[in-house]
């Protein structure tokens, strides 16, 4: 059955065409003004939750494609996590996917950290790729970590 999609009004596109909330994971496509953009998205995931504003985050920057919102359990002064809108499992699928959604990823992790002041002293970005890396939520985020001396090898 047709739903309102939260996400209809995100990143510049309106304009639902059309989606189904009938499966774990479903597509929505909005038409922008240029182009019909198609969403992936998986209903019980929590960061497609926090795209779609069904879920509150405390969100520090937003791009067409990314949004970036800081970590609930902070491991240094600035730790944001940034985020695809799409869904893509972890960053193993994000390079799969090739279009252009990594790079723009990493663009908004150096965006993230020029707004955040720590750009200059030098930041890390960390992706978690599989549980035996500590990734415990599977839509891939880059951890954007900065404002204090950061040691490695990281542990
Ligand atoms: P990872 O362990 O690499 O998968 O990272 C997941 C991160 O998400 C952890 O650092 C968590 O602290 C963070 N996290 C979990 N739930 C939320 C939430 N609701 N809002 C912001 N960050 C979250």
């Amino acid at each position: 059955m047709a739903q309102r999609c939260p996400r209809a009004t995100l990143g510049g596109l309106s304009g639902e065409v059309s989606h189904n909330h009938s499966s774990r994971e479903d597509h929505c496509r909005h038409q922008s003004s240029s182009a019909t953009v198609r969403v992936r998205r998986v209903t019980d995931c929590l960061f497609c939750k926090i795209v779609a504003r069904q879920i509150p985050a405390d969100i520090v920057l937003e791009t067409g494609r990314a949004l970036a919102f800081r970590d609930v359990n902070p491991q240094a002064p600035t730790h944001v996590l940034v985020v695809p809108k799409a869904h893509h499992e972890n960053a193993a699928a994000l390079a799969a996917a090739d279009d252009g959604l990594a790079d723009d990823l990493l663009t908004a992790c150096h965006a993230v950290a020029v707004q955040e002041g720590v750009a200059e002293a030098g930041y890390r970005v960390v992706f978690n790729t599989g549980t035996g890396a500590g990734q415990t939520v599977f839509h891939v985020h880059a951890h954007v970590l900065g404002g204090r001396s950061l040691t490695w090898p990281p542990g």
